[in-house]
C-alpha cells in the first residue's frame, strides 16, 4: 500500500510530465474504481490545461485551468505509467483503467489491479468543505509542522502516542510504518500518553522536538528510497519483530505489540 513518501515520489516524477502541458484526450475504460467516476468526467478533462501539481496526506491534487482540481488516491495497488510521445504502448493492459493524452504526445496511465483508487473532480468549493481534504492537520515536510505545532495538538490528549500520529488531524499522511519508524528514531514509547510531550500549556516539551525531527527525517530517507536514490529497504523497527535493535549500543530486541487495532513495532529498551 503506498504510503506517503510512495505518493510523494510519484508526485515527483508526474509533476514535470503534467505540469502546463494541456489534456488532450483521455481514455475512461471502466465506469468506476472504488467509487464511480464523476458525471462527465472525460469532458471536464479534455482541453484542461493542469497548473500545478500537489500532494495532501496521501492524495495527489491537479489544478486545472477550469477551475477543478482532479483528485487521485492510488488506494492499495494504483501505480502510473508515463510513455514518453514516441513510445506511447498500443496495446493496454487489462488493469489500465485511465490514460489521459497529453498535448505533448506523452500518456500517462493510471494502472490499479485490485481498484481501491479513487480519482474524482473537486469545483473550489467541494473543495474547500472536502469530509477529508478539508480537515487535515498539518503536511508532515512543511514549515507548519514542527515542535510547536505537534505539541499544541497533542496538548490534553490522552491516547497513545503513536495513536495521536495516525490521527489526519494531528499531521496529515503518517501512516502506520512510519508512525513507527519516528517513534523509535526520537528514542520515545508509542504507549506513552500523547499529552507528555507538551505542557499543560502545550508548549512542545524536548520529546516533542525530537519527534518532530525524527517525522521529517523518515519520510525525507523514504522518499529518497522510493525515487531509488539507494537499495536500501530496511526499516528501524517495521517488520522487524524479534530482531536486535539498530541502535548502537542498545541491545534491546524489537517488539510487536497491537494498539488501535494495528500493528506497532518498538524496541522496550531505548524507547521510553
Ligand atoms: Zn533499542
Amino acid at each position: 500500500m503506498p504510503e506517503l513518501p510512495e505518493v510523494e515520489a510519484v508526485r515527483r516524477r508526474l509533476a514535470p510530465v503534467l505540469t502546463l502541458t494541456r489534456i488532450a484526450d483521455v481514455d475512461v475504460r471502466r465506469p468506476d474504481l472504488r467509487l464511480p467516476f464523476p458525471r462527465r468526467f472525460r469532458a471536464r478533462l479534455v482541453g484542461q490545461t493542469v497548473l500545478t501539481l500537489t500532494r495532501r496526506a496521501k492524495y495527489l491534487l491537479a489544478a486545472l485551468s477550469s477551475r477543478e482540481t482532479l483528485i487521485v488516491h492510488l488506494g492499495m495497488s494504483g501505480s502510473f505509467r508515463v510513455d514518453a510521445p514516441h513510445d506511447v504502448a498500443a496495446d493496454l493492459d487489462r488493469h489500465d483503467h485511465v490514460v489521459f493524452r497529453l498535448a505533448s504526445g506523452a500518456a500517462v496511465t493510471f494502472n490499479d489491479p485490485r481498484r481501491f483508487g479513487l480519482m474524482t473532480l473537486l469545483t473550489p468549493a467541494q473543495l474547500a468543505r472536502h469530509p477529508v481534504l478539508s480537515r487535515l492537520g498539518p503536511e508532515p515536510l512543511s514549515p507548519d509542522f514542527d515542535a510547536a505545532a505537534l505539541a499544541r495538538a497533542c496538548r490534553g490528549r490522552k491516547t497513545a502516542l503513536k495513536v495521536a500520529l495516525l490521527d489526519q488531524r494531528v499531521v496529515a499522511g503518517i501512516g502506520n510504518i512510519y508512525a513507527s519508524e519516528a517513534l523509535h528514531l526520537a528514542r520515545l514509547s508509542p504507549f506513552r500518553r500523547a499529552s507528555t510531550i507538551a505542557t499543560a500549556s502545550g508548549a512542545p516539551r524536548e520529546g516533542a522536538e525530537r519527534l518532530a525531527d525524527a517525522i521529517k527525517r523518515v519520510l525525507t530517507t523514504a522518499i529518497d528510497r522510493a525515487e531509488g536514490a539507494y537499495r536500501s529497504s530496511r526499516f528501524r523497527v517495521y517488520d522487524r519483530e524479534g530482531e536486535r535493535c539498530l541502535r548502537r549500543g542498545c541491545g534491546g530486541i524489537i517488539k510487536r505489540r497491537t494498539q488501535a487495532g494495528r500493528s506497532t513495532f518498538y524496541c522496550p529498551v531505548c524507547q521510553r
